[in-house]
């Protein structure tokens, strides 16, 4: 797999607005109210806090990766990006050829703007297509339709974009094993080098989580759950796209590299309105999640205060359970060293035993298949 190491370090950067927000969303989102989105500001924003937490990644490797996620980054000017991918190269450095990705939805950006942006260096478009199915988008209350995720995705390669990943959102109440396929199939024909693959997910604070307590059935059940999720990582797998991660899948040599900063336990810092950052100190790591509000946050952050939601400090000990977590999302398994071992190496041998778990090599555990289906539990049981 390519990408980042466990001491390659990246840069997440979250602008919080959306055109509209989705009814089974729980990000940080923000809809801008009849003034619009304070785009200048917000980047001023974002500038001052880099400023202001530089000094704590000094020393660091060229970062490999700035992640402009949120929200809708592509909703913001290219050229406040720009500024900041300017800015993150002269403070802590960029490599070269550096994964600059940007979150766009399909209807919400024209082709001047994918030029706009390839032109101030974003490398890579992360697309909320979630699924070519009309009757599917209409219920999850998405603006974009099955011809805008196709026009997106030519205007993006007439753009010069070489690396898009396309979203698709499974389990919907309703849908059949044969419709995802039908999904899957339409991204595939789309030749992205990237798909990541999520099961729609009820969050109680959202309207979909209001009518899920009304007693609505929005997500399919558990077994057609399990049914979609196998069919759909052997339908990409078929076509080329292969499955490296819980829920992502790419081609050779396209695998995610910011994602890959985070199942890694690497070094991230994060920038913006409710973004988490993950430093490593003496005693163990450090992480902490900004100030949610977007207002708030520019207030601070401008001041050159940056304000925090909250900091936390991880012992040695959580974060080794958070490395076996996430190590064991990836379908190369998790590196085992003697740390992990001496901790969860006897839970380990019992999950092999009953077929759950596999080390391919003696320093590599990795889930079965009927592991991954059950990593909840897997992953409670090696680290209980
Ligand atoms: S576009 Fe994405 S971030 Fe914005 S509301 Fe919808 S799901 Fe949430």
């Amino acid at each position: 797999m390519s990408g980042a190491g466990a001491d390659a370090f990246g840069i997440y950067v979250h602008y919080p607005y959306c055109a509209q927000r989705c009814p089974y969303c729980d990000f940080n989102v923000v809809q801008p109210g009849p003034e619009g989105r304070p785009d200048d500001r917000y980047r001023d924003a974002v500038l001052a806090e880099l400023a202001a937490r530089a000094e704590d990644y000094a020393g660091r490797p060229a970062a490999v990766s700035l992640y402009f996620g949120g929200g809708t980054p592509a909703l913001w000017a290219p050229r406040a990006i720009g500024a900041i991918i300017e800015a993150v190269s002269a403070r802590l450095g960029l490599t070269a050829g550096a994964e600059i990705t940007v979150e766009a939805n399909p209807g919400e950006l024209d082709a001047a703007r994918m030029v706009a942006l390839r032109a101030v260096g974003v490398n890579r478009l992360s697309l909320g297509t979630q699924s070519f199915d009309a009757e599917v988008l209409r219920r999850l209350g998405r603006r974009n339709t099955p011809d805008d995720n196709r026009r997106c995705v030519d205007a993006a390669r007439a753009a010069g974009f070489e690396n898009l990943s396309l979203d698709l959102i499974q389990a919907v109440a309703g849908q059949s094993v044969e419709d995802a396929l039908a999904d899957v199939a339409a991204v595939l024909a789309l030749g992205p080098e990237h798909v990541s693959t999520y099961e729609l997910t009820i969050h109680p604070q959202t309207p979909f989580g209001a009518r899920a307590a009304r007693g609505e059935v929005l997500t399919a059940d558990e077994d057609a759950q399990v049914a979609v999720y196998e069919a759909t990582r052997s339908a990409l797998r078929a076509g080329g796209v292969l499955p490296y991660e819980i829920s992502n899948a790419a081609r050779p040599g396209r695998e995610a590299v910011h994602n890959g900063l985070y199942w890694r336990m690497a070094e991230y810092l994060a920038l913006g309105a409710g973004a988490h950052g993950f430093r490593r100190v003496a005693t163990g790591g450090e992480r902490w999640e900004n100030e949610r509000h977007a207002g708030r946050y520019m207030e601070a952050a401008l001041a050159g205060r940056p304000r925090e939601r909250f900091r936390e400090t991880l012992d040695a000990e959580t974060l080794l359970e958070e490395r076996a977590m996430t190590g064991l999302r990836l379908d190369a398994g998790l590196p085992v060293d003697a740390a992990l071992e001496a901790a969860y190496g006897a839970a380990a041998a019992r999950l092999v035993e009953r077929g759950l778990l596999t080390w391919p090599e003696p320093t590599r555990w990795r889930l079965t298949e009927r592991g991954r289906l059950l990593m909840n539990q897997v992953v409670a049981e090696l680290t209980a």
